[in-house]
């Protein structure tokens, strides 16, 4: 059997990043950048204020004080998005919006504050004249072309992850459709003769299949296209022609639940052993042990089993990083908190994934078990905003102790 460090390094192994399509920006969101996005020209674009106020040659107002003001003809009222501009000489100002073009002859700019007009310079008429009541250094309040990205440079670099910030930088920057990674489809099937779906009735012995449906909203939220193959029984005909449909739809990953374990009906295995290859099926974790990653017609294939909370955990412990992986980014792990234990927790010596609450408290992070941690147990799972990790080897954790918390999805939102 082996370590769940070992498991994710082989499943890293075994993946790459899929091709690059151009996108537009509106739908780059959670895209992950294929090649650089180098600037095509200076950011900003030329020099512009970084106040409203008054472009003015620096040297004009040395010494300048409220008692000994320098007094500044006022030559011209540069608006943002202005293009004639007034040439400054010496003794010279001109009334400047934020964002507003420095015109030539000026290197600072007195915020309005520091001047004759005061706090407030809104719809108020421009005067012939204006009292500077501060110095202003070169360059004071100036935003130089160039400073925020030069032209040439990478503004956004391949492997990043888009999110709001970088859309905004690529549309200052004119990157209409910038080139991303292909988003994974990911296929999912429940297996399991027990199961029905959510819109029949339940019969005798019957679940309904919770699996499919957590799956599916769980690619979703880690950036997949998530392709439902719904249920198969357990019987391998059905289980590889369920499979077969997924491959001829092109999907770039398999998930399937349940039926991995040593039961009499456990199918997915030999699944994959007719039809592709089977690198393991067991790993040294709690919850999920049995699970399988290998290959089915030469599409990646996750096993995952078919307790929904193991089903769940092992999600986020080895489908998100090959996700991460196939859709292109850098990096491939979501961070983990240390946290404070206030509670003694339990294992078996085999890496555990413990459902808690995690919140903060003194300036640091404290984690509650939310309640009972069989595998069957979903209750404690809704519950819970993170998994607490006790790596393997340890039996027990006294209150007190530091472990690593791997935050679920929503975290921040039930965090405070
Ligand atoms: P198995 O891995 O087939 O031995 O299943 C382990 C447990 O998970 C059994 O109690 C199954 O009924 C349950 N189970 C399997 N698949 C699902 C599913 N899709 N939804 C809910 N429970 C499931
Ligand atoms: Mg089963």
């Amino acid at each position: 059997m082996i370590s769940v460090e070992q498991a994710i390094q082989r499943i890293l192994m075994d993946l790459k990043p899929l091709p690059p399509e151009a996108v537009p920006l509106s739908a780059a969101l959670g895209r992950v950048l294929a090649e650089h996005a180098r600037a095509p020209f200076d950011l900003p674009p030329f020099a512009n204020s970084a106040m409203d106020g008054y472009a003015v040659l620096a040297a004009d107002t040395a010494n300048a004080s409220h008692r000994d003001p320098r007094r500044l003809q006022v030559v011209g009222d540069i608006a943002a998005g202005a293009q004639a501009l007034p040439e400054l000489t010496r003794g010279q100002a001109a009334r400047i919006t934020t964002g507003a073009p420095l015109p030539p002859g000026a290197d600072a700019v007195v915020p309005v504050e520091d001047t004759s007009d005061g706090g407030d310079m809104a719809g108020s008429r421009l005067a012939p004249q204006v009292d500077v009541l501060q110095p202003a250094t070169p360059g004071a309040y100036v935003r130089r072309r160039g400073a925020d990205v030069a032209a040439g440079s990478t503004a956004v670099e391949a492997g990043t992850l888009l999110r709001p910030a970088e859309i905004g930088l690529l549309a200052a920057l004119g990157v209409a459709a910038p080139q991303v990674h292909r988003q994974p489809v990911v296929g999912v099937l429940s297996t399991g003769s027990e199961l029905v779906s959510i819109d029949q009735p339940l019969g005798p012995g019957r679940v309904h299949d919770a699996n499919g449906p957590a799956l599916l909203a769980a690619v979703q939220a880690a950036g997949g296209r998530a392709l439902s193959l719904g249920i198969a029984p357990d019987d391998p005909v059905a289980v590889a022609e369920a499979l077969d449909r997924a491959v001829e739809q092109g999907v770039d990953l398999l998930l399937t639940s349940a039926g991995v374990s040593v039961g009499a009906r456990d199918y997915v295995r030999t699944a994959l052993e007719r039809h592709g290859s089977l690198e393991f099926w067991k790993v040294n974790m709690r919850p999920g042990k049995p699970l399988a990653w290998g290959s089915y017609r030469r599409v990646p294939f996750f096993g995952l089993p078919g307790n929904p909370v193991s089903a769940q955990v092992g999600f986020e412990v080895f489908v998100r990083p090959a996700l991460l992986r196939l859709a292109g980014a850098r990096s491939l792990q979501i961070g983990r908190l240390a946290v404070r234990l206030l509670q003694p927790a339990d294992s078996d010596g085999r890496e555990s994934y413990l459902r808690a609450r995690v919140r903060r408290s003194g300036g640091g992070f404290v984690a509650e078990l939310t309640g009972e941690q069989g595998s069957g147990v979903s209750s404690s799972m809704v519950r819970a905003n993170a998994l607490l990790v006790l790596p393997a080897g340890v039996r027990r954790v006294e209150p007190g102790a530091t472990l690593d918390a791997l935050p679920l999805t929503g975290f921040w939102e039930q965090a405070g």
